[in-house]
């Protein structure tokens, strides 16, 4: 058994790179509390991400863990090209162009865009953002086919390869790119949990994804990331066609008013819990601690307040992948959860089930397991699936409690580690109802989860054989 450090019920996912992935800092990392990591497709070669997976996969093999796995599709991230002298100073009222045609750029001959499509797409008057919106342009012509004339409204040296976002126009590049079905097709043929989607604007976004996964029979569920206009329009559609989110605010806080953030996780994740979708919160959140060995006060509270929020997982990215200090991080995180988590109750937060919903019948019974489990101050909530379900539902009203799930799925224990409060286990044998509960509690036992005289709450569906969702649920005392 390994050590684990921390006892969050908030998830850590920790995005890897070249600071972390070594089979001892992978390890090390574990110990200190990550339960996900993330494998960014905007960088590195299949060669490095096989090599990553397959030391997670060994852990996980060595250890008994369920580490999980979330590949990160890059999306329709757009780029300038080449500049000469490593970047170009423009001032307020410049004029510089923007081509399809992939040369070095300079001021007066333009700058190469890595959007095929933008001369076409983009309007007069629309914003270009340039370099995490430190760059500001507005579009003064187009040629409609591949030169985009841009005036400078706030300067600074444009510098190669830095990314580019258009908040206001409607691009008609669909979400998977040429190097994204690249990607996919090695991420199939790899254990990878969760297949996450950059730049979601559509639920259709997620079907065409979805479709693919299920076409090579994979059992990865999707995520989709929240990072454009269109994604907070469309946000409840977008949500009921994922099976999980992430406030992706990075780049949403380029693409829409900065100032608007807070409140938008916040419906973010009101919105996930409601329809039980695990939710994540990405991005610099310890971000100063990618060269610091203490993060800033700010930065303390909104990992708390994300946890008090209600999120699911919490996101490293630099932090974690090129940072300094890749494993202190992650321990510092998991000491601000844990903090959060003793003091915090969601209350008024807990979800309540709608009628409206084809889970109805399931979510009830999963909301009065929660319920009871806090009235009786019971030990555990114990779960068994096979879609997931159960264990999103679950954990979705927060309970006080442990939460336990078996599955006899290996994939889906790692897949469900992103979730909060989850706690996974192995079970096979589902003879009868009667039979399976007092063997689950048995393990347990066994395993030193719960002891003699601790109340548990088991929930299951029955007749076992159908497997449908969770119906029932029973109060026990462990003998
Ligand atoms: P990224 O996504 O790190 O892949 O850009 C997260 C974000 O935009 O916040
Ligand atoms: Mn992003």
């Amino acid at each position: 058994m390994l050590e684990i450090e921390s006892k969050q019920n908030t998830k850590i996912l920790a995005t890897v790179g070249p600071a972390c992935d070594s089979y001892d800092n992978l390890l090390a990392l574990v110990k200190a509390g990550v339960d996900v990591f993330r494998l960014n497709f905007s960088h590195g070669s299949h060669e490095q991400h096989q090599a990553v997976i397959n030391r997670i996969q060994y852990i996980n093999d060595k250890y008994g863990t369920h580490i999980g796995i979330l590949a990160d599709l890059q999306g329709p991230k757009l780029r300038v090209g080449l500049i000469e002298n490593d970047g170009i100073q423009l001032n307020q009222g410049d004029e510089i162009v923007f081509t399809n045609e992939e040369k070095i750029g300079t001021k007066e001959g333009g700058v190469y865009m890595s959007y095929p499509e933008f001369a076409n797409d983009v309007e007069v008057g629309e914003k270009v953002m340039v370099d995490d919106g430190k760059l500001v342009f507005e579009v003064v012509s187009t040629n409609k086919k591949d030169k985009v004339t841009l005036k400078t409204l706030f300067g600074g040296v444009l510098k190669p390869r830095k990314g580019v976002n258009l908040p206001n126009t409607k691009i008609s590049q669909p979400c998977l790119t040429e190097k994204d079905l690249t990607d996919l097709e090695f991420i199939l043929t790899q254990p990878v949990n969760w297949i996450a989607l950059s730049f979601v604007r559509h639920p259709d976004d997620l079907r065409d994804l979805r479709r693919r996964v299920y076409a090579k029979g994979h059992p990865a569920k999707i995520l989709a990331k929240i990072e454009k206009p269109e994604a907070i329009t469309n946000l409840k559609e977008i949500i009921k066609e994922s099976n999980g989110i992430m406030v992706a605010r990075g780049d949403l806080g380029i693409e829409v008013p900065m100032e608007r953030l807070p409140i938008i996780q916040k419906d973010i994740i009101k919105k996930c819990l409601k329809y039980a979708r695990p939710v994540i919160v990405a991005t610099q959140m310890l971000d100063s601690m990618t060269t610091n060995p203490f993060p800033t006060r700010a930065e303390v509270t909104d990992v708390a307040n994300a946890v008090m929020d209600g999120a699911d997982c919490l996101m490293l990215s630099g932090e974690t992948s090129t940072g300094d200090h890749p494993i202190t991080v992650v321990r510092q995180m998991a000491r601000i959860i844990e903090e959060a988590e003793k003091k915090y109750d969601i209350k008024d937060k807990r979800p309540k089930p709608s009628n409206r919903t084809r889970t109805f019948n399931s979510d009830v019974v999963c909301n009065i397991a929660a319920t009871a489990a806090m009235d009786l101050k019971a030990k555990a909530i114990i779960g068994v699936t096979s879609s997931g379900y159960t264990a999103f539902r679950l954990s979705s009203f927060r309970p006080k409690t442990e939460i336990y799930i078996f599955s006899d799925r290996m994939h889906m224990l790692a897949t469900l580690n992103l979730v909060w409060g989850v706690k996974c286990f192995y079970y096979d044998r589902f003879t009868s109802t009667d039979q399976s509960i007092n063997e689950i509690n048995e393990y347990l036992k066994e395993n030193g989860q719960v002891k003699k005289g601790d109340i548990v709450i088991n929930t299951g569906s029955m007749p076992l054989q159908k497997r449908h969702r969770t119906n029932m649920l029973k109060v026990s005392e462990i003998e």
